[in-house]
């Protein structure tokens, strides 16, 4: 039966009573403590499942089960038949995407109205996967050995890559790992986010579904500080692919030590976003609003230090937060809800000293600011928030809140709002709205990040790349080096004399 014919609610898409366990070698297996913990839907706190809790042990058991994939049938797939299983599951995903966008807002607050929108996105990124199983080359070399040598280089997949991926979207970021692995022929074991880990696992089910192999992709859930630790520093595993806080992001590269692994880090971000005098207020407003409280502000290249030019700063602070009394915020089952809540009561807490700090600095508090009370007090909630009046310096404008919190900071010149932006310690994103074409350049040539966006706030394609600089991490997700990470470059010298 399709889901066009299924009825989809919470109770058919949760996985019931029974907790979760791991995925390894194609099983459902308990962590080998027996230990279970519990994950909560965030716009209520109520246990919605209950997870294996992964040690060691689990994570010696996943990367053995990985290893034996990678040297068993797998290893001699062809990357058509790769291109094929990646072809397969995207169909799986279309055909499931209502339950898989139902399961990701229970699991981690963001609204249907946004969970949905995913399908196309995610469709086309699995696409872009397929499409590289196929674009993978090496050269023939000319060199200075007698002719009877030809010199070459193939490209090789490394083996097994640890994917540690974050709480703020994992039915969609999981697939930079997963795409990655599938289309070179690498082996993973994969490591959810412990407030949101039911969209990896169900993916992981339509992987073997789709006809994956048994133990090319294995899933350890548990702690970041027990199962990723052991992952990360695990002597089996040959890659790293890690999405999180600039702060974690440090412990992967000490734990990378072990076995020399390459990695793949994005990391946290405080994105600039300038606004010049000439823009078109009309689409500035609400890109910048939005470029900020999409997602509850859990997006790591969001713009939160809005620099806007001095002459407007005062229409464009009363626009700002009349179009923020018009977004949305509830439970993301309800489909007019624009934004949910924040994903747990750590992260609520960070929010609110973030803000509550904010005014004793000087910040002037605009809009929002609170948690909402009546039916979204169980939930970790906070409203959309704007500080006008902040100065570069402030801990909100350059410590990353991961919150709906925008920090307006007026600017004279592109000089200034240059500057300014640069004197970050991230380098994740940023973004110019002006009409001004000598204005843009200037900006987009200064401005130190991975990406920068001009009049538009948020776009990331898969065939485009995405990466950071500074505190924000090193290595491209997308883009035609994205695979880099998962191959490595072999010399080849043959004598044909
Ligand atoms: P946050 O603090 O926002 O939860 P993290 O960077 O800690 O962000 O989490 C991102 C991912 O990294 C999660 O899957 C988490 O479990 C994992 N993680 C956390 N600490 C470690 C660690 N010391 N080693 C490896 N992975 C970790």
């Amino acid at each position: 039966m399709t889901s066009a014919h299924r009825i989809i609610t919470p109770e058919s898409v949760l996985p019931g009573a029974a907790p979760c366990g791991h995925i390894i070698r194609g099983k459902t297996v308990p962590a080998a403590s027996g230990k279970t913990f519990s994950t909560v839907n965030p716009a209520n706190g109520r246990e919605i499942a209950r997870l294996a809790e992964g040690s060691a042990e689990d994570v010696d058991r996943a990367v053995a089960a990985a290893r034996a994939a990678f040297a068993g049938p797998w290893s001699r797939w062809t990357p058509t038949q790769r291109q094929a299983l990646l072809g397969r599951v995207a169909a799986l995903v279309d055909e499931r995407f209502e339950e898989l966008a139902l399961l990701e807002t229970l699991d981690m607050g963001a609204p249907l109205t946004r969970t949905r929108m995913l399908k196309e996105p995610i469709r086309q990124m699995i696409m872009f996967f397929a499409a590289q199983a196929l674009n993978v080359k090496g050269e023939t070399l000319q060199s200075s050995l007698p002719l009877s040598v030809q010199a070459m280089t193939f490209k090789a997949p490394v083996g097994v890559v640890a994917g540690i991926i974050p709480w703020n979207g994992p039915l969609i970021s999981q697939w930079w790992v997963l795409g990655g692995v599938l289309a070179t022929g690498c082996t993973a074991v994969m490591k959810p986010a412990e407030d949101a880990s039911l969209s990896v696992l169900r993916i992981v089910e339509l992987l073997h579904e789709a006809g994956m192999p048994e133990g090319v992709v294995n899933v350890v859930t548990g702690f970041g500080h027990v199962a990723g630790e052991a992952l990360a520093r695990h002597s089996g595993v040959d890659r790293v692919a890690f999405t999180g806080s600039t702060e974690t992001g440090r412990k992967i590269i000490q734990a990378s030590a072990v076995g020399m692994k390459k990695l793949q880090l994005e990391l946290g971000g405080k994105s600039p976003d300038i606004v010049f005098a000439d823009a078109d207020l009309d689409k500035a407003v609400p890109g910048a609003a939005m470029g900020v409280f999409n997602n509850s502000g859990q997006v790591c290249y969001a713009g939160t230090r809005l620099f806007v030019q001095r002459s407007i700063q005062h229409e464009f602070v009363e626009r700002l937060k009349a179009f923020t009394a018009t977004v949305k915020v509830g439970d993301g089952l309800d489909p007019t809800v624009q934004l949910g809540p924040l994903i747990s009561q750590k992260q609520l807490d960070r929010v609110t000293g973030y803000v509550g700090d904010a005014p004793s600095e000087g910040a002037r508090l605009v809009a929002g600011g609170q948690r909402p009370g009546g039916d979204l007090a169980n939930g970790f909630f906070f409203t959309p928030t704007i500080f006008a009046d902040v100065s570069n310096s402030m801990r909100i404008a350059q410590e990353e809140i991961f919150g709906p919190v925008i920090s307006v900071i007026p600017f004279d010149d592109a000089d200034d709002a240059l500057r300014m932006a640069n004197d970050i310690d991230y380098g994740l994103g940023g973004a110019v709205w002006t009409r001004d074409v000598s204005t843009m350049f200037k900006m987009v040539n200064g401005i130190r990040s991975g990406t920068v966006w001009v009049n538009c706030y948020g776009a990331v394609d898969p065939a485009v790349g995405f990466g950071g600089i500074k505190n924000s991490g090193y290595g491209v997700k997308g883009g035609a080096e994205h695979l880099d990470l998962y191959l490595y470059r072999k010399a080849v010298y043959i004598n044909l004399g």
